[in-house]
């Protein structure tokens, strides 16, 4: 607590031209009803498929012939059903980008809850307010700063582990979702905040919600599993299922974001220079593989973080058409635009920066672009 209280308050300025004449043009792409309507209908369409893959794939692993090859098929098809899931619908609904009201988006949102094992609750801290409005920010960002685990930016300490962080973060990648599914959400509300974000002890339906959404996710992952296979082979399946998604997961956000060609910030830089907070996101984030549909697709236009960002509360099925804008508007008011053009090019960049960040050994002050 005392540290909320000394860490320095950001804050960002809201205009500039660069998103004035952006957000009149998405405005203007989105106001066309069909264009709405069809953006919508893609959304839903997604959700159908990845909770009805990941509804038939538990109940052929639960009440199916058990055989190996069927099994090992049904036991990839959660795992893939349960990805769209976060990508495609929670991530969205949990921005308030699905329904128009906060009330449905919130209910959708519990699927964070009750089917991947993540406090919705804690997750809108964490995700919507702490990465959202401090992206790359040493300290406010919660996904940005593992410390003493690893150094993702040069504002942060050395140490010398660190030198095989490259190797390590993997494993350590595939166990943030189990962190979190099990004391990570506890440990954040007893500390009080995420990041330098406050979170309050949930109360009424939030509660109701948080406690509600793990007993439901332990009895369809743990309970029911143990009627049907021994303990072991149930430990073995959830420990596999939610590590292979947890990796999914968070490659994929940092591909976003820790990488070669984003910005970096410490508290002190922000402080001393109020940034134009439309400037920031962009230049601390990079697409990638942006004129690939069928990654687009699976992974809920992530691979489009810049506009997502930009515009967190736009269903993700328009960011494809959104870039175009962004980056025409970019390149017209001189701010940095960053894409890989494929998923090994964004992947190479994370593993040379996190080879990077572990073997420099001092202390680096980096300019803001
Ligand atoms: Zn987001």
């Amino acid at each position: 607590m005392t540290e909320l209280l000394t860490a320095p308050k950001l804050s960002f300025d809201n205009g500039g031209e660069f998103i004035r004449d952006t957000r009149r043009e998405v405005e203007a792409y989105l106001a066309c009803r069909r264009t709405r309507v069809r953006g919508r209908l893609n959304l839903y369409a997604k959700s159908f498929v990845a909770f009805g893959l990941m509804l038939a794939s538990w109940a052929v692993l639960m009440f199916g012939s058990h055989e190996l090859w069927t099994g090992l098929l049904a036991f990839a098809g959660l795992i893939l059903g349960t990805t769209l899931t976060a990508f495609c619908v929670m991530h969205d609904a949990n921005h308030g980008a699905y329904f128009r009201t906060r009330r449905f988006n919130h209910l959708l949102g519990w699927t964070a809850d009750s089917l991947l094992g993540l406090s919705s609750y804690a997750w809108r801290v964490k995700h919507n307010v702490a990465h959202h409005t401090y992206t790359n920010v040493e300290g406010y960002d919660a996904d940005i700063t593992q410390t003493p685990m690893a150094r993702f930016m040069p504002v942060q300490p050395s140490r010398p582990w660190y030198r095989l962080q490259h190797f390590y973060i993997w494993p350590l990648y595939s166990l943030m979702a189990l962190r979190w599914q099990t004391l990570g959400d506890v440990a954040a509300l007893r500390r009080g905040r995420i990041g330098q974000s406050a979170i309050r002890m949930p109360r009424r339906w939030d509660l109701v919600g948080l406690l509600a959404g793990k007993i439901v996710f332990v009895c369809w992952a743990i309970v029911v599993p143990l009627l049907f296979y021994p303990w072991w082979a149930v430990l073995a399946g959830y420990l596999v299922f939610s590590m292979v998604m947890s990796l999914i997961m968070a490659v994929t956000f940092q591909l976003a974001h820790c990488v070669e060609e984003a910005d970096f910030a410490s508290p002190e830089q922000l402080s001393q220079q109020k940034r134009l907070w439309a400037v920031h996101e962009v230049e601390a984030t990079v697409d990638f593989c942006p004129r690939n549909p069928v990654l687009t697709w699976m992974l809920g236009g992530l691979n489009y973080q810049i506009e997502h960002h930009l515009f967190p509360r736009v269903p993700h099925t328009h960011y494809a058409r959104i870039a175009e804008i962004v980056e025409r508007n970019a390149a017209r008011h001189g701010v940095r635009y960053a894409v890989q053009p494929s998923l090994l090019a964004a992947l190479g960049s994370h593993y040379r920066h996190l080879r990077a960040m572990g073997r420099a050994g001092l202390r680096v002050e980096v300019e803001m672009g």
